[in-house]
């Protein structure tokens, strides 16, 4: 029997207009599709009705790492000789498991392409008016995760965190306080500006700036809802970040409201 194909998707961060055309294209004409708890009802609905619909994983999107295998009903479709979209949110090479699953495809000799998505970090950025990079005030950027392992501790986090540029943690929600210290104790100033965006790209984004030191405090009193990424570095007290204000600092503010 001829072997189908998956396609490893990425979906953006939740607004249907920040798919890629390809992975439009790909979901309107889907055979099957699994997709992660991150990926949105309104993104599914692209899919045509009689598409089979595997739901996979738990609410944190397939981030655990208990959960490194690919379901094996998308290796049994592919074998079957059907076309699976496999739908990450996000990108499905940050944080995604994406490399896991393109390997275990390869142990099984299913052929496989991935396609990139929107991640996180972009969608936030985009959402709070805050540049990754900025000529003056910083020239790289880092994606990493606040929570790589539950043995996992704050010094672990600040050695694996370069102490210049930008860095954009992922889910870092549950501990903001921790995560941030760490980076103090890593030798980042205390005043360093630093924002939380929750739900970038999705109804009701907000976006709660403040410093290393206050962040945590002011993000327990917005009761920020998950997901959310944690942006560190002087670019989110940038000039683009902060258009209206010099002392944006301690300020709650909705996200800019988008044009649909
Ligand atoms: N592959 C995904 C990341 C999956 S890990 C990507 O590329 O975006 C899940 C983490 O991603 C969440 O804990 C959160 O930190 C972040 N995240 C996912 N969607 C988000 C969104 N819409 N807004 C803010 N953070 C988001």
């Amino acid at each position: 029997m001829p072997r189908g194909k998956v396609w490893l998707v990425g979906a953006g961060p939740g607004d249907p207009e920040l798919l890629t055309v390809k992975a439009e294209r790909l979901l309107r004409g889907a055979d099957v599709i699994a997709y992660d708890e991150l990926v949105t009802r309104e993104i599914l609905a692209l899919a045509p009705k009689d598409a089979e619909r595997i739901a996979v994983g738990r609410r944190a999107g397939g981030c655990r790492h208990h959960e490194a295998r690919i379901h094996p009903l998308v290796v049994v479709r592919a074998l079957e000789g059907r076309e699976v979209v496999r739908l990450k949110g996000g990108d499905p090479l940050i944080f995604g498991r994406g490399g896991e699953e393109a390997d275990e495809l390869a142990a099984a000799n299913v052929p496989f392409e991935i396609v990139p998505g929107v991640t996180a970090a972009l969608a936030a950025a985009a959402t709070a008016n805050i540049p990754l990079t900025h000529r003056e005030v910083a020239s790289s950027v880092t994606f990493a995760t606040a929570h790589a392992s539950s043995e996992d501790t704050g010094e672990d986090l600040a050695a694996r965190i370069p102490k210049h540029g930008t860095v954009v943690l992922y889910m870092g929600l549950g501990r903001v306080e921790e995560t941030l210290s760490a980076l103090v104790r890593a030798g980042r100033s205390p005043s360093t500006p630093a924002a939380v965006v929750s739900r970038a790209g999705l109804p009701g984004s907000r976006t709660v700036k403040g410093t290393l030191a206050n962040l945590a405090s002011l993000v327990a009193l917005a009761r920020l809802e998950a997901p959310a990424v944690i942006l560190v570095g002087p670019v989110v007290a940038s000039a683009v970040a902060s258009p209206r204000q010099s002392s944006a600092f301690a300020a709650i503010e909705p996200a800019p409201r988008r044009s649909r």
